[in-house]
């Protein structure tokens, strides 16, 4: 297999639009790469981009990916599968580009971190030795913040489809389809923070989409804990325009507090702490979540999300050991998958300059979020990131305006589409070559330790 130069790592640090470090200057290495062993836990938007970004800089990094599902199934994306202007399998990604690029990729769950042996254990009874390690494991749900919730409530009667759960978003999409006409969907929304910000409410309008043209007699009842959100004139404006009469917003204030207070799976009764009561036909219940619980394993939490140093990602607990993505205290980073891919690279030009004894450049990140509210109707938010004042700190914030002409939003739709697959590509390597005669006698698998 031929490897890629510094030179493609720099260039491709850069590529897909989706953020990038300011790549440091690659030295010769301080160290012989090939006794570096870097174990990355999880293999979504900011793990498998770390995977990806270090064997292309640094190709004889020993890369082990601990990742539980054997197919990437993305939370992105999942909104217009909903509203059914997508299929599920349009969400799936396979990690054989990284496997091309010799990641040793384990389907596995990591259960325990010790980081003083820099040890990682698996469900499966493995341990990996490291130097360096990676966490990026996404959210878990808090499923006791609400009374009556749990996982076997959200498998059976209500799902979150909130994570890289596939059958999670099987279930919403079928219970949906299952409804009759003139039945009730509730959404009870997250408190902050959570993935996302302007995911659930995108969500609310490919939902309402869907009941607008195939169950027109039907309603949406959003229970809301906040008093606002993000985009909040955005959405509303598409509510009025695209779904007036079929969603009903129920924001909390001074009076009336909408978060649940409990809910029933059995009759998917949901009861607000202000009293109001709704009896759903399909109940899509989105609980507070916390980082990942590995992250805690590891010693990385402070409360429910695992505080970094914004020049790197380190975790600011634990030593040689990275948090990204949603698990990470980001600040005003929103916790997005474009947050994670340019979150990643960064990680990944840290490791390499830690390797080669090199000065970091000052690190530069980079969101942008779409959010499709009708066909051929998404809005935008973009910012960039540095860190200042030991947080990270926006700039260049962009977001769309109400009573944008058509084409506009059109051609944000369209950005958005090449962005889903510019990113995941990216993330997976799918553009990685296979192995050539060279690569002949390499180990197929990692080594336990
Ligand atoms: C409905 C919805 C819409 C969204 N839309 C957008 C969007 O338009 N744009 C955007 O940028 N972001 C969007 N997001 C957010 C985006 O999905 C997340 O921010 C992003 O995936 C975070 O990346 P991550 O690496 O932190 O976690 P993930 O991508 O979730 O990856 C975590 C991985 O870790 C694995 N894992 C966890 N624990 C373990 C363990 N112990 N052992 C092994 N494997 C483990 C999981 O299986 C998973 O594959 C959306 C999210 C939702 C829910």
């Amino acid at each position: 297999m031929s490897r890629p130069s510094r030179r493609d790592f720099a260039r491709l640090a850069g590529a897909a639009g989706a953020g990038a470090a300011t790549a440091p200057l690659l030295g010769p290495f301080a160290i012989a790469q090939a006794e570096l062993k870097v174990v990355v836990v999880g293999g979504g938007a900011g793990g498998a981009t770390v995977a990806h970004y270090l064997k292309i800089g640094a190709p004889e990094i020993d890369v082990t990916l601990i990742e539980a599902n054997p197919i990437y199934s993305s939370s992105f994306f999942s909104n217009p599968y909903l509203g059914g202007l997508r299929t599920l399998e349009s969400l799936n990604h396979s990690y054989a580009g990284l496997r091309r690029l010799y990641v040793w990729v384990v389907n596995d769950i990591a259960t325990d971190v010790n980081p003083a042996r820099k040890t990682v254990r698996t469900r499966g009874g493995r341990t990996y030795t490291y130097d360096r390690l990676v966490l990026s494991p996404g959210i878990d749900i808090k499923y006791d913040a609400i009374a009556g919730y749990s996982p076997d409530a959200a498998a059976r009667a209500m799902p979150h489809a909130y994570t890289t759960n596939a059958a999670q978003k099987r279930l919403l999409r079928h219970q949906l389809l299952q409804m009759h006409d003139g039945g009730t969907v509730a959404m009870v929304m997250p408190a902050s923070p959570y993935r996302c910000p302007s995911a659930p409410y995108e969500r609310a309008c490919m939902i309402a989409h869907y009941l607008k043209t195939r169950k027109p007699r039907s309603k949406l009842v959003i229970l809301d804990p906040k008093k606002e959100f993000s985009e909040q004139a955005l959405f509303e404006e598409a509510f009025s325009r695209y779904y007036k009469g079929i969603i009903e917003l129920n924001l909390s204030n001074e009076v009336d507090d909408f978060a649940v207070a409990s809910l029933n799976p059995a009759t998917r009764e949901i009861l607000t702490k202000a009293g109001k009561r709704v009896r759903a036909d399909v109940a899509n219940v989105i609980p507070p979540q916390r980082a990942g619980e590995i992250a805690a394993h590891a010693g990385c939490t402070d409360g429910d999300w695992c505080p970094i140093h914004p020049e790197s990602f380190m975790s600011r607990n634990v030593p040689d050991v990275y948090v990204l993505g949603d698990a990470a205290v980001a600040a005003d980073m929103p916790k997005s998958a474009f947050s994670a891919n340019s979150q990643a690279k960064v990680v990944a030009t840290d490791i390499i300059a830690a390797l080669n004894n090199t000065d970091r450049s000052e690190p530069h990140y980079r969101d942008a979020c779409w959010s499709l509210v009708a066909p051929d109707d998404s809005v935008k938010f973009s910012a960039d990131y540095a860190p200042g004042g030991g947080k990270l700190v926006a700039s260049n914030a962009f977001v769309s305006q109400p009573g944008e002409p058509a084409d506009l939003r059109r051609q944000n739709y369209q950005d958005s589409v090449a962005w889903y697959a510019s990113i995941t590509a990216d993330m997976f390597a799918k553009h990685a070559r296979a192995p050539g005669p060279a690569d002949a006698g390499r180990p197929s698998a990692p080594a336990e330790h």
